[in-house]
């Protein structure tokens, strides 16, 4: 088994978070939109959990912590 390490970043992850991820400005508008279990180091949870509800971007998709 391969070490595990954040989703964004090769640190170890600090905990799983659910998160939701989305295309689009809104999540309550797009499309696409999965809800997900994902690793996350303690410098990423943080800068999500700072994004709040408006998300954080990366590579074309937004996230947020928590599955609503
Ligand atoms: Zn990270």
């Amino acid at each position: 088994m391969p070490a595990p390490r954040c989703l964004w970043c090769t640190d170890p992850p600090l905990d799983e978070v659910a998160v939701l991820r989305w295309r689009g400005p809104n999540p309550d508008t797009a499309d696409v939109k999965e809800r997900l279990t994902v690793a996350i180091c303690r410098k990423h949870l943080e800068r999500l959990r700072k994004a709040g509800t408006h998300g954080r971007e990366n590579k074309g998709w937004m996230y947020k912590e928590g599955w609503w």
